[in-house]
């Protein structure tokens, strides 16, 4: 039997293996390429892209023109990040807007997010959105997890699973299975690296690994089958 593909949850690179199912990130009004049944896109305004108000409402709206596209399929990557220079009053306005466009137009929220969990929580629980929420490139410790947990969200994990002096670590291994996804992001290496090591930590093989993501992955494309 031929294993389920691997699911690169966030990554820039436009590389594409036949095992492996990608969510590419563009920004707004870059272009993609047509769909050949692995490729979907995320598409969002980035916080380190955040500009003057009248250009954030352009950006925005070409957002929101790409998500009738049907490999796009998460609005994101969208956010707060408090080690950026931009705007931080600005950065939450242009986060809320997507996370209201995801809910209005049933698509997964996928979230950059840097010295904000508590604020992108608060959004959350304020608001309380149908659609999931994925926080990439995750790296909180214990406590704040469980706080986000009970809410619902979902988390994604790179690069930091390499390193051994994260306090993500041990979040990674205490995390429901069901709650975990793995992504490139900016990493040259293929998702492969990152199930192997996530494998490591849980104490798993990578094939039992790539089950669980692969249904993580499919429960939130059932979502989005809901939208039809
Ligand atoms: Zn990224």
């Amino acid at each position: 039997m031929r294993p389920v593909p691997y699911i690169d949850i966030h990554t820039h690179s436009t590389r594409f293996t036949k095992d492996t199912v990608t969510v590419q990130n563009i920004f707004p009004g870059e272009g993609f390429a047509p769909f050949s049944g692995r490729n979907f896109y995320s598409v969002g305004l980035h916080p380190w892209h955040i500009s003057t108000e009248e250009e954030n409402n352009e950006a925005l709206q070409m957002v929101e023109e790409a998500l009738e596209f049907d490999h796009v399929i998460f609005v994101g990557e969208a956010g707060l990040d408090k080690r950026s220079e931009t705007n931080f009053a600005e950065q939450q306005r242009v986060f809320k807007a997507q996370a209201f466009m995801a809910e209005e137009y049933q698509y997964p929220l996928l979230i950059h997010c840097v010295k904000a969990y508590n604020e992108v929580f608060e959004l959350r629980r304020k608001m309380q959105p149908a659609m999931p929420w994925i926080l990439h490139s995750y790296s909180g410790g214990l406590e704040i997890t469980e706080q986000l947990l009970k809410f619902k969200f979902l988390f994604s994990f790179g690069s930091l699973l390499f390193n051994q002096n994260a306090k993500v670590l041990e979040t990674f291994k205490w995390l429901p299975l069901d709650k975990i996804f793995f992504e490139t992001d900016e990493l040259e290496e293929h998702v492969s690296v990152v199930y192997k090591r996530g494998a490591e930590l849980r104490g798993l093989s990578a094939d039992a690994l790539r089950e669980v993501v692969w249904k993580n992955f499919n429960r939130i494309e059932r979502t989005l089958v809901d939208r039809t």
